[in-house]
């Protein structure tokens, strides 16, 4: 049962279109497991609707719509790069059974993911965005992540298993937010690998005696 979920003012941003790309997904994710948020931004999306019937109505030119349109048709004459067509023999095999919505992030063939210690690893996931790091982590089971803090906002959305920390234990949608200066220590179930779609504002700082991995996690938005 999901016991973590965003807080209604990231609902509100994320319906209105003002939350930034990753957070957007990270939120999205979440709704594939969780039907009360998903009701709330359908609420929402209602209530903004009816908002803006009672906005003033502005002067537009004559040739506007027709301007539009023309500026979408160009778009569309835009060469864009081709991309290897992913079926699901072709993802990573660790990427099966996670939501449709977060497989089709995900490029086609094996994902590059990187060992952070022994029972940790990451893969970077390239959505374009600037500000935020998108990846994801497998916490092998019974493994520990290495105590760290954050220097900015990290949210983890956990896709697939289960893991805890001091505060308690997380599962399939739960969306946890971690603030500057909040430190934690994950440990994974001990009967099964726990894969997590996180979001890092700025880099984490491990602590204790694994700080020598600091480098390795270092910010690469992409
Ligand atoms: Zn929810």
């Amino acid at each position: 049962m999901i016991k973590r979920h965003p807080e209604p003012d990231l609902l509100v941003e994320y319906t209105s279109g003002t939350l930034q790309l990753a957070p957007c997904i990270s939120v999205t994710a979440h709704l594939q497991y969780c039907d009360k948020c998903s009701q709330a931004v359908e609420s929402l999306k209602s209530l903004g609707g009816s908002m803006l019937e009672t906005c003033e109505k502005s002067v537009v030119s004559d040739n506007l719509l027709d301007r539009v349109l023309d500026c979408i048709e160009q778009e569309g004459d835009i060469p864009r790069a081709e991309t290897p067509r992913r079926t699901q023999d072709s993802l990573d095999a660790f990427a099966r059974d996670l939501p449709e919505y977060v497989r089709d992030l995900l490029p086609a063939g094996a994902l590059p993911w990187r060992s952070l210690t022994s029972s940790l690893r990451v893969a970077p996931v390239s959505v374009g965005e600037e500000n935020y790091e998108l990846a994801l982590h497998r916490i092998l089971a019974g493994g520990k992540a290495p105590e760290h803090d954050h220097r900015g906002m990290e949210i983890t959305v956990v896709l697939k298993g289960s893991f805890s920390d001091e505060d308690g234990l997380y599962q399939p949608g739960d969306f946890i937010v971690r603030q500057p200066g909040d430190t934690h220590r994950p440990l994974a179930a001990k009967n099964e690998e726990c894969i997590c779609l996180s979001v890092l504002e700025a880099p984490i700082r491990l602590t204790g005696v694994k700080r020598v991995l600091n480098p390795f996690l270092g910010f690469s938005p992409s």
